[in-house]
């Protein structure tokens, strides 16, 4: 189910490591971390607002791995305003290795519902050379224990961490496909300012993907994931932050998502039209489900100029039997 996420930042609190790639204070654009009154402003700004199923989102740090009295204090916030029908309930975000029947518990009472784990990769070396702190095999036991009490589940990963590759992250996205999770969402590393991967590019030995670079490999991502039913609700950091501010280098654009959609269907397109026997210098209509016509067209008609550079003068036409991602070709 869908809901509103009414977002507070639990910031840099309660991190047992430091991942080489993480800098909350510039991904959040918070300095500070939430509070109990913090909780109840948001919900009563949400209200003010119109919202009436707002689920309140605890993102940013580790959840479950803050000051216990911390998190506690965050819960008891909350669950007054669950009670009163004001909230639907609580999604938050954390370590695989924060993550205990125990501590389940605890939110079961508290009324989350839904618990995203950042798993990054699923390469032990990956994750240990960016300093997770945590292997493959506890995002796999803390996603079966999660979806064993019932919460909504969701799996984030990365792409051009430090040691990463094409086809690691394939593995990555491959492994999580296993675990079944509701959602996933996907973030090309960015290299920000005060961190582990910033020194590393400065000394010359790491080298962050290139935009193209992740644009590309995340269409393959986005496809695998959607294929598998998996629903990607986050493509790219969000600009809301200070990212702009404290980017040093690596794969940011504001409209990610939509350049990874746009490729994705570029990519079909291309391969579907390489099918017509003759070979290419035809005029060809390609037909997409009505709400997809930008993306299949791309940011400034990008998609049908790179046809036409390959030889296929295209046009996009509408045909709303087709699903999303789904691509008919005709000639003209
Ligand atoms: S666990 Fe999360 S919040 Fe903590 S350092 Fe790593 S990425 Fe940052």
């Amino acid at each position: 189910m869908s809901h509103r996420n009414i977002a507070l930042f639990v910031a840099h609190v309660g991190c047992p490591h430091q991942c080489s790639f993480c800098n909350q204070h510039i991904i959040t654009g918070k300095e500070e971390t939430a509070t109990a009154a913090d909780v109840d402003r948001a919900v009563k700004t949400a209200l003010d607002s119109g919202c009436r199923d707002g689920q309140l989102a605890f993102f940013g740090g580790s959840f479950t791995a803050i000051d216990r009295p911390y998190m506690m204090s965050l819960l008891e916030a909350a669950k007054p305003h669950i009670g009163a029908g004001e909230i639907t309930g609580i999604r938050v975000s954390t370590r695989p290795d924060a993550i205990d029947e125990e501590v389940l518990e605890i939110l079961k009472e508290y009324g989350v519902e839904a618990i995203e784990l950042g798993a990054q990769s699923m390469s032990d070396e990956v994750l240990r050379r960016n300093r997770r702190g945590h292997t493959a095999d506890d995002v796999r036991r803390a996603s079966e224990l999660i979806k064993s009490r019932g919460f909504e589940f969701g799996l984030q990963m990365m792409t051009g961490l430090s040691g990463d590759t094409d086809e690691g992250a394939v593995f990555t996205a491959r492994e999580l496909i296993k675990l079944q999770p509701a959602t996933v969402r996907i973030y090309p590393t960015v290299v920000l300012e005060h961190t582990e991967l910033a020194r590393l590019y400065e000394k010359g030995e790491y080298r962050p993907q290139s935009l193209d670079e992740a644009v590309n490999l995340c269409a393959r991502l986005l496809l695998m994931f959607e294929e598998a039913g998996i629903s990607v609700i986050r493509l790219g950091l969000h600009s809301g932050g200070n990212v702009e501010d404290g980017y040093i280098a690596g794969a940011y654009h504001p409209a990610m998502r939509e350049l990874v959609e746009g490729k994705l269907y570029f990519d079909k397109a291309l391969s579907l039209l390489r099918e017509y026997e003759g070979g290419p210098s035809h005029n060809y209509k390609i037909f997409v489900n009505p709400k997809e016509i930008s993306k299949m067209t791309g940011q400034k008609r990008q998609n049908i100029v790179q046809l036409k550079d390959n030889n296929y003068i295209c046009n996009v036409f509408s045909d709303s039997t087709l699903k999303k991602y789904e691509i008919r070709t005709e000639e003209d």
